[in-house]
């Protein structure tokens, strides 16, 4: 072990260590209440307001109320007038609505599809990009010996030139 100072002398104050210490707790503590807000709601993360697109805010009823739904804008501005959906009518159709489809064999086989279909284009476009990268490199080089060609009369250049010449027209196709 290398001994150090930095107990004697800390790099922050104790009082700004601990304000910091309380800090990250407090966050945690805040990041841990939301977690558990957002699973307790089904469907918390998935509506928006069909009226005014804000999503949607689960609410606890007081007083024996029941818990709903409501729309962003109109709980803080009341700029929007959409009633309130009950949370645990709603969590129930989606929570049916998720079984049929996950049961629902031809669903599940379609959203595979698409999903390997995603990858195979993505994989397509990435494949062309290199090779468009390839055609600009090639393309400099042949700008470069051309250049070189035409300043001296080193039959190296020419020889160079007509390489290149020849593999950009075929990369060019291949893209
Ligand atoms: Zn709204």
């Amino acid at each position: 072990m290398v001994p150090t100072n930095l107990a004697n002398t800390p790099l922050v104050s104790e009082t700004l260590f601990n304000r910091v210490q309380k800090k990250l707790r407090e966050r945690k503590n805040e990041y841990d209440k939301r977690l558990k807000h957002d699973d307790e709601f089904l469907s918390s993360p998935l509506f928006q307001c069909r009226k005014c697109g804000s999503k949607m805010y689960p609410r606890k009823g007081s007083g024996g109320r029941i818990d709903y739904y409501i729309c962003g804008k109109c709980q803080r501005y009341h700029t929007c007038d959409e009633p309130t959906f009950q949370i645990k009518k709603l969590d129930d159709v989606v929570a049916l609505k998720a079984v049929m489809y996950l049961t629902d064999p031809n669903f599940r086989k379609a959203k595979i599809a698409e999903c390997m279909s995603e990858e195979h284009r993505i994989q397509a476009q990435e494949n062309v990009a290199t090779k468009q990268r390839i055609a600009v490199e090639i393309g400099k080089k042949l700008n470069r010996a051309r250049q070189r060609s035409l300043e001296t009369d080193d039959a190296f250049y020419s020889t160079e030139v007509k390489k290149l010449n020849l593999s950009l027209p075929a990369l060019r196709a291949m893209c």
